[in-house]
């Protein structure tokens, strides 16, 4: 037996969320570091650009963006966990290593700006 994962993960720690977690009840914990996770971070509405944080206009304002709260509006989003940026872009890195005939699977980590130009170089942004 299996735990199947979902798409969406921790917002404070990145965990996995198991897929019967869906739909996300209010006393929600992460099973890795027990973040609330029906918080304003958690959540597809969440905008730090705007003055409550929040994209949804009727939902009532939540003070405390990483306690769980009582908004109808919640709406989990599977990009909540920010540190998956970092992730995508070294997966990214590492999957145009392997295209490039893997010149790089040791430089990778300590000649990042060599490779940076180079990528610059094979997709003719920048002249020799
Ligand atoms: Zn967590």
């Amino acid at each position: 037996m299996t735990t199947r994962l979902s798409d969406y993960r921790c917002w404070r720690c990145g965990e996995a969320l198991p897929e019967d977690c869906l739909p996300l009840r209010r006393a929600e914990l992460c099973p890795a570091c027990n973040a609330d996770l029906h918080v304003c971070k958690m959540c597809g509405f969440y905008n730090t650009a705007l003055a409550d944080a929040c994209e949804e206009t009727v939902a009532t304002a939540v003070g405390n963006k990483e306690r769980a709260n009582y908004c109808d509006y919640f709406k989990p989003s599977p990009r909540a966990f920010k540190g998956g940026a970092d992730d995508a872009a070294a997966r990214a890195r590492a999957e145009l290593d392997a295209l490039f005939g893997g010149a790089a699977s040791s430089a990778a980590s300590t000649d990042a700006a060599r490779n940076q130009s180079e990528l610059e170089r094979l997709f003719g942004l920048k002249k020799d």
